[in-house]
């Protein structure tokens, strides 16, 4: 059985989880992002109360475990951003809440960076691990920064999944020490055959997921990785640890 480890479970019908789950996925964990304009933060609560209700419950009905991670998203930092963090402890306390995410960069201006740093001290203090977005522009750069913030808030590395990596990213990444996400969502992210080559031919820790939200995007991503890294011959364990266990292992999933 295979672990989706970073989804939009919001965005997706009951019927795609009924289809992951016959395609093997039995886990997933779903990241608050920005489904509409995060005007306030009172989107970010009802989002929130989706995410651990309504949503769990739908995947739960059709044999798919979901795990929930909360955050701001880069993307959608509300005004009043202060009233989050205020309440947040509160949700991340949650059953069911694995991680703080999806979080993280996407110009790195100082309003990110301020929100990232805030978001990271409290899940080293809550000893929560942290899913964090990088960007399609500037990729590179805006790794490097969230690694160096990482460093500066002493941030437990192997905690840290830095997502959405590719090959202009992924040597800082691993070269760190900290788990590397492979999100399969082409044609903005990697194809199922490029993840399953990363994993071939690069040592590192390997988280495969979805990604998959309304934009377009494969439910399958996972398994259809799994089934091109057979076809590539990748070692038994690797292919397991990037599909299951790694997960499992950083998130603390049961
Ligand atoms: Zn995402």
């Amino acid at each position: 059985m295979f672990v989706d480890a970073h989804l939009h479970a919001d965005t997706r019908s009951y019927e795609d989880f009924a289809r992951m789950r016959l395609a093997g996925v039995d886990t997933a964990i779903t990241c608050a992002h920005d489904f509409v304009r995060m005007s306030t933060s009172h989107v970010y609560f009802d989002h929130y109360e989706r995410l651990l209700n309504k949503e769990v419950r739908r995947a739960g009905e059709n044999g798919l475990r979901l795990y929930v991670a909360l955050g701001i998203h880069p993307e959608g930092i509300p005004q009043d951003y202060e009233n989050v963090f205020d309440r947040l402890p509160q949700y991340l306390d949650k059953p069911r809440v694995v991680a703080v995410g999806e979080i993280g960069l996407e110009t790195a201006s100082e309003v990110e960076i301020t929100v990232f740093r805030k978001q990271l001290e409290l899940a080293r203090d809550l000893d929560l691990p942290a899913i964090i977005h990088t960007p399609r522009k500037k990729k590179r750069e805006v790794t490097q920064i969230i690694v160096d913030i990482l460093n500066e808030t002493r941030f437990p590395l192997n905690k840290a999944l830095i997502d959405h990596a590719s090959h202009e990213n992924l040597d800082i990444i691993v070269g760190n020490g900290i788990p590397a996400g492979l999100s399969i969502q082409p044609p903005s992210k990697l194809t199922a055959e490029e993840a399953a080559k990363i994993i071939l031919n690069k040592s590192g820790v390997f988280v495969l997921n979805s990604d998959c939200s309304s934009k377009q995007s494969d439910i399958y991503a996972v398994p259809r990785c799994f089934m091109e890294m057979e076809s590539l011959g990748v070692d038994e364990e690797s292919k397991w640890k990037s599909a299951r266990h790694n997960a499992i292992e950083i998130f603390n999933l049961e």
